[in-house]
């Protein structure tokens, strides 16, 4: 069984042809996937498509691109409504995100440690995105942070020591396709740490892995992730995704199948 914690299967680049990607990702055995949304709108229609499907789970969220401007109060009063939903298994994506510099950095602080906020109130899990801004992450973290923390630094881009200090924090790291790219120093983060600390991610429709590089991504594609997982810590790639299904099942507290 193989599991997609991370996958915009919600998002309109698979309105044509979303019955044939799922009927391709039960084929590969992709058995738990995760759709996160990213503002209201895409948080309603992930709610939505996890109430069709047994095996989907939705995440309420509010990605860092879309808090780059001044957020409404409101918005985190629905987001935090929408998270009671049923199959809400997180609060995510939220997080930060400084690749451009024209983003609003001081906005997107406050954006995040507001829905980190509402995931604490309703004791749930963060799936966080962060790209190019590790050291405000992890202050904000430590800022923010109570006992009960846990989660998923998704699509992991930090190097060893960010991934340990993101573990000593209570999160996961997520791989995404990225580990099968020739310059990925994702294969000496898997090297570093435990099985137990790893969660598998497409993040479809983007970062297809090789060799399907440049074309749509989708959730059949897991696998690979998986068996590169394996293949750098030597182990078998049943072995390897029994440990990362259950590493989903804990994190999300889902019940297994
Ligand atoms: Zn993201
Ligand atoms: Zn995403």
């Amino acid at each position: 069984m193989f599991v997609d914690v991370h996958c915009h299967l919600s998002f309109p680049e698979f309105d044509h042809d979303r019955e044939k990607v799922i009927e391709r990702l039960t084929e590969e055995q992709v058995t738990v996937l995760i759709d996160p949304g990213i503002n209201v709108p895409t948080s309603k229609k992930s709610i939505e498509l996890a109430r069709e499907y047994d095996f989907i789970f939705a995440n309420v969220g509010l990605h860092p691109h879309e808090a780059s401007s001044h957020v409404k109060e409101s918005i985190f009063e629905e987001l935090e409504a929408l998270a009671k939903s049923p199959k809400v298994v997180a609060i995510g994506e939220i997080g930060l995100d400084y690749h451009y510099p024209d983003y609003n950095r001081q906005a997107q602080q406050d954006a995040f440690r507001q829905m980190l906020r509402v995931a604490r109130t309703l004791d749930m899990a963060v799936v966080i995105h962060c790209r190019d801004a590790w050291e405000d992450m992890l202050q904000i973290l430590t800022e923010e942070s109570h006992s009960a923390m846990r989660g998923v630094m998704h699509c992991f881009s930090g190097d060893s020591g960010i991934a340990k200090e993101c573990i000593r924090k209570g999160f996961k790291l997520s791989i995404p396709g990225t580990v099968t790219y020739k310059n990925s120093q994702l294969p000496e983060v898997i090297r570093n740490v435990s099985l137990a600390d790893l969660l598998t991610e497409t993040d479809a429709p983007y970062l297809s892995p090789v060799p399907f590089r440049g074309k749509r991504n989708e959730p059949s594609f897991v696998p690979l992730v998986t068996a590169n997982i394996a293949l750098i810590r030597g182990i078998p790639i049943p072995e390897a995704a029994k440990g990362i299904a259950q590493n989903t099942f804990e994190l999300f507290r889902l019940s297994a199948p």
